[in-house]
């Protein structure tokens, strides 16, 4: 049975950006106004997550570890319908079970005192009463030291790195109202504050001159709506990409959406370029067909062409409004 979790872990946990993801969103679906992430070595034998959020009761504390324990979800059908990030309860189960050891530190507002377990090799090792502010830390160390097959395939650490900083920056858009801070190597990786607005946040990660280029981009039919911020063709980036794709809140990959994007600015692009660019999709639940899986990025849309070809008459309308 332990073998068959860990398999079906490791399709929910793949590297280290997965743990800091899932981490991350529980902070998230916790109320934090602030999220602090620590990594080493690419996060391979340390990640850490801090909030500030609503702490875990002391009673709950072992269940949040089970699978399936998690309150979020009643029946099947609430999966499409479901409000927070997390909805499964088995991401803070599949992470101690491909790790050396889970700790972690909690108190909730009422609580007297916070609480401390420790988690080895998926077993409860310890737990205690401990000082802590409101709020949670959970820390990871050396994550698939007991998964051979899964250690093998974690390569150069810089990759790694990167992958961490892609899933901030991600959370960090489309969570503008709350302020994450990544640490590596005694180096901040990255830092936003609470901002009220897309311009705020973008110009916070991407720099005042990127986003002083950029234009509000709106767009709906029945049953969805678009908005988001494009950058003028003097914002081009190389590679890596900088066009995010949000469907519902969540981060996603959408070749259709980007494809739609990019065909706006088909005439001013060199090539190997491309543009900085936001796009928030709210959907009706029944007209996505998503991909349940947590791993996947993919999405479909009933919707598709309709949506891509507003996606690209309204990106291509404010790129030409930057010409006059
Ligand atoms: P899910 O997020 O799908 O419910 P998880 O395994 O990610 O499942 O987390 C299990 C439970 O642990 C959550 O439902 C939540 O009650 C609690 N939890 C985890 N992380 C935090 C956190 N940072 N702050 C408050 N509660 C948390
Ligand atoms: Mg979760």
């Amino acid at each position: 049975e332990e073998t068959v979790n860990k398999i079906a872990a490791g399709e929910v946990i793949e590297r280290p950006a997965s743990v800091v993801k899932e981490l991350v969103e529980n902070s998230i679906d916790a109320g934090a106004h602030k999220v602090l992430i620590e990594v080493r070595d690419g996060g391979k034998s340390f990640i850490k997550v801090t909030d500030d959020g609503s702490g875990i009761d002391p009673d709950d504390l072992p269940l949040a570890f089970q699978k399936h324990t998690t309150s979020k979800i009643s029946g099947a059908q609430d999966l499409e319908t479901i409000g927070t990030l997390g909805f499964r309860g088995e991401a803070l189960a599949s992470i101690a079970s491909v790790s050396e050891a889970v700790e972690v530190r909690t108190k909730t507002r009422d609580a007297l005192s916070g609480s401390y377990l420790r988690i080895e090799n998926g077993k409860v090792a310890e737990t205690k009463e401990v000082g802590s502010p409101v709020g949670t830390s959970i820390v990871v160390w050396n994550l698939f030291s007991n998964v051979p097959a899964r250690r093998k395939h974690l390569k150069g650490r810089e990759a790694k790195l990167v992958h961490i900083i892609d899933v901030i920056t991600e959370l960090a858009i489309i969570h503008y109202d709350i302020a994450f801070e990544l640490f590596s190597g005694s180096r901040t990786h990255f830092k936003s504050a609470r901002s009220n607005s897309w311009d705020d946040i973008l110009s916070r990660i991407f720099g005042l001159k990127a986003v002083a280029g950029m234009a509000p981009l709106q767009a709906s039919g029945r049953g969805w709506r678009i908005e988001g911020m494009i950058g003028d063709a003097f914002n081009l980036r190389a590679s890596p990409d900088r066009i995010f794709i949000f469907v519902n809140g969540r981060a996603v990959s959408s070749r259709p959406m980007a494809g739609a994007l990019r065909e706006a600015y088909r005439n001013i692009i060199p090539p190997g370029k491309s543009p900085i660019a936001v796009l928030s999709l709210e959907i009706s639940p029944d007209l996505v067909d998503v991909n349940v899986h947590p791993a996947k990025r993919e999405i479909r849309l009933l919707h598709e062409n309709e949506i891509c070809s507003a996606v690209t008459q309204e990106a291509a309308l404010t790129l030409s409004s930057y010409a006059k």
